[in-house]
């Protein structure tokens, strides 16, 4: 007997829960790639994709993960030997160092930890620092997955102005985007890299770059451009195949336009409100567990988190005991802690993360925490009483 049998919910920050329509609308024999449904549709995707991110500009489609879509924004706009500014606040704003050294790009590093949002007082000293404008880019993740820290983006754009910096404000923001509130145009974006997996419900394999005019500017600028990456013909193609380099991503597509059509049916100002609600939730659950014994929020300020992902820390080796007893006997499947201690140390079992992104509901959200609740239970985890209570209550509205 298991009483896990019934349907599961993967519950880590990407892949997300896909919806039946998004996979009835990817359920379908291979489209002529030449003329109709396919060649019709796609275009309409690109002011819905521009509706999510909040902007005017313009937006390029890659098929490929979110690796992906941070090479081929570093490769539009950043030369190798050029140089990036990294304030990093977790293992997502290292791995887009990472992919910008191995394309030849000098990185300066601003590390603030796994606990802590990025200070814009040591930003705006770097900037300032750099009297030569030497730094041409920076790379900011909006939500690092990793620690479930939240950025002020906007707060960056602030400090460019203040300091008259030029460099492009380049954000990632595949865990977040049609999760936490961002503004690409509004909040002076000039980059910003999204993935399909996450808050855009479809499964991975699509990553988009959207970008302004002044990073247009700087794309023409380049010396030169490796053709795959180069987001020109696909953000202005005047053949369909240029979308895409090559071969479209058919069933993706499908997949995305039903998830476009849910996101517009919704409106991205509710969807935003149900993420900031169920992570409350999810939140005072935590917050109460955490009264007596172990666990704990990775970002002390609520201010500071994530409404996409909650990162938490309960000792090892607690949080994979607990993970494994939630995905064995309750059917959720709960995001392992990465980038918190090195795979192989004991204290790597210490951590974990709940998704909260995407195609998620009151009843999923209440039956991960009970699952959870259930977990520190039978493992004899000590917590506070209450949990499951203190969830119900901001799921009430009370
Ligand atoms: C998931 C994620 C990535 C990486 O995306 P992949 O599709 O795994 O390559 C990068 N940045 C952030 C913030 C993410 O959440």
């Amino acid at each position: 007997m298991s009483l896990a049998n019934g349907r599961p919910y993967l519950a880590i920050p990407g892949p997300s829960v896909m919806p039946e329509e998004v996979l009835r609308a990817m359920h379908r024999a291979a489209p002529n790639i030449y003329e109709g449904d396919l060649i019709e549709m796609t275009a309409g995707l690109i002011p819905d994709l521009r509706y999510v991110a909040r902007s005017q500009g313009h937006v390029a489609i890659y098929i490929a993960n979110g690796h992906g879509a941070w090479e081929a924004a570093l490769a539009n706009v950043i030369a190798p030997g050029e140089r990036v500014l990294v304030p990093a606040t977790g293992r997502f704003g290292h791995g887009w160092a990472e992919v910008a050294e191995g394309q030849g790009i000098a990185v300066e590093m601003l590390d603030f930890g796994k606990r802590t949002p990025v200070d814009l007082n040591r930003l705006e000293a770097a900037l300032r620092a750099d009297k030569t404008h030497k730094i041409k880019g920076i790379l900011a993740t909006h939500v690092d997955t990793s620690t479930s820290v939240r950025n002020d983006i906007a707060g960056m754009r602030a400090v460019l102005d203040a300091v008259g910096h030029p460099a492009l404000l380049m954000a990632d923001c595949i865990a977040s985007l049609a999760c936490d509130r961002f503004e690409m145009d509004t909040w002076g974006v000039d980059v910003m890299v999204a993935g399909s997996q996450k808050g855009l419900m479809v499964p991975p394999g699509l990553s988009f770059v959207f970008f302004s005019d002044k990073a247009a500017d700087a794309r023409r600028r380049m010396e030169r451009v490796s053709r795959y990456w180069d987001w020109t013909n696909r953000a202005d193609p005047q053949m369909f195949y240029q979308y895409f380099g090559g071969t479209a991503p058919t069933h993706h597509l499908f997949g995305l336009r039903a998830a476009l059509d849910l996101i517009k049916t919704e409106g991205i100002e509710a969807i935003w409100t149900r993420h900031e609600t169920l992570a409350r939730a999810i939140w005072a659950a935590c917050e109460t567990w955490g009264q007596t014994g172990p666990l704990e929020l990775n970002i002390a300020d609520a201010d500071l988190r994530s409404r996409a992902v909650t990162a938490l820390r309960i000792g090892a080796p607690h949080g994979s005991a607990l993970r494994q007893w939630v995905q064995d006997n309750a059917g959720v499947t709960l995001g392992i802690g990465l980038g918190m201690a090195e795979p192989g140390d004991p204290a790597w079992h210490g951590f974990f993360r709940i998704g909260h992104m995407g195609h998620v509901n009151a009843h999923m959200i209440l039956g991960a925490l009970g699952a959870i609740e259930s977990g520190l239970i039978a493992l004899d985890i000590p917590h506070g009483p209450g949990g499951m209570a203190a969830a119900a209550r901001v799921i009430a509205g009370r």
